[in-house]
């Protein structure tokens, strides 16, 4: 298990996400993007918009990104 806040995710809050693998952890982010956006948080919403406005190229340099940043985490 390991643990990733919002922001560690490229997100704006300290909400933990936590999870097995690093795809898990990725969609419980995004999923947490989209409760807050649709709950009105202002950070939320511009990121939501962020992640919908960068296209398959942008989200392929997360993803990469992203995946090392899980392989270097350690356990929780
Ligand atoms: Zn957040």
């Amino acid at each position: 298990m390991k643990k990733f806040t919002c922001r560690e995710m490229g997100g704006t809050c300290d909400a933990v996400i936590e999870g097995n693998t690093a795809e898990e952890v990725s969609q419980k982010g995004q999923a947490h993007v989209e409760e807050m956006s649709a709950q009105g948080e202002e950070s939320h919403k511009a990121l939501k918009e962020g992640m919908d406005a960068q296209g398959e190229e942008g989200k392929a340099k997360w993803w990469e990104g992203f995946q090392k940043k899980f392989a270097e985490k350690p356990d929780a």
